[in-house]
């Protein structure tokens, strides 16, 4: 996820090359058939069809899952962004990273508030689950580092619960508000395949429709 706007980077044409897919109906499972190098991981765009997979549940938290942890957290940091989900670089894995920074301008933005709506440093989320979303929803303008450029409106819960594993396999459990709950509920999305076009205002889709037909068009003739 990325607040407000943004310039788009570099494409990465060579999307899903370490992963072999098979399809079952309407459904479309992806698979690693080799050892991921977390060196080749990069951020992959829309229309790519692995941000429309329900990602599957990381089964053990290995090494390989530490290593692509750390590495979503440099493309995140390089690109720069608050969050990022595994299927945003290729993975179907229901995991993200995020670091929402704490906003000195804004004096509802706090890593120590109870609930914190900002964090202290970057923190990996594997098999997250939402839950306990509290009214009244909030609706800000949101971005996504898989569609550089469009922003909308979104509606979220204000303040949210969410319960996950950390790197060592050790579930826990936070409430956050704010920018966080608004994070979580952007990156757990993704991870059910679900993007900000959806859930945008009809005003503001109407004023991203050209920017995403361009995308479209552009992967088709890629
Ligand atoms: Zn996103």
């Amino acid at each position: 996820m990325v607040v407000g706007y943004r310039s788009g980077g570099n494409r990465h044409p060579s999307f899903l090359t370490h992963l072999v897919s098979t399809t079952t109906g309407s459904e479309t499972r992806y698979h690693s058939p080799m050892p991921i190098d977390p060196d080749n991981l990069a951020i992959v765009y829309y229309p790519n069809p692995i941000l429309r997979t329900r990602c599957e549940p990381v089964p053990e938290v290995t090494d390989e899952v530490r290593a692509v942890s750390r590495r979503m957290i440099e493309i995140m940091r390089q690109a720069p962004g608050i969050g990022l989900a595994a299927p945003q670089v290729g993975l179907p894995w229901r995991l993200f990273v995020c670091h929402v920074f704490q906003d000195p301008d804004d004096k509802n933005s706090s890593p120590d508030a109870d609930p914190p709506s900002a964090t202290t440093e970057p923190i990996v989320y594997i098999n997250p689950v939402l839950s306990d979303p509290i009214s009244p929803v909030e609706r800000e303008n949101e971005g996504c580092l898989s569609l550089p450029d469009i922003t909308g409106e979104i509606a979220r819960a204000r303040s949210i619960t969410i319960e996950a594993l950390d790197p060592e396999g050790k579930p826990f459990r936070q409430t956050a508000t704010g920018l966080l709950a608004r994070c979580w509920q952007h990156e757990v999305d993704h991870l059910d395949g679900v993007l900000i076009l959806d859930r945008m205002s009809h005003l503001s889709r109407l004023r991203v429709r050209s920017a995403v037909r361009r995308m479209e068009r552009a992967e088709g003739v890629r």
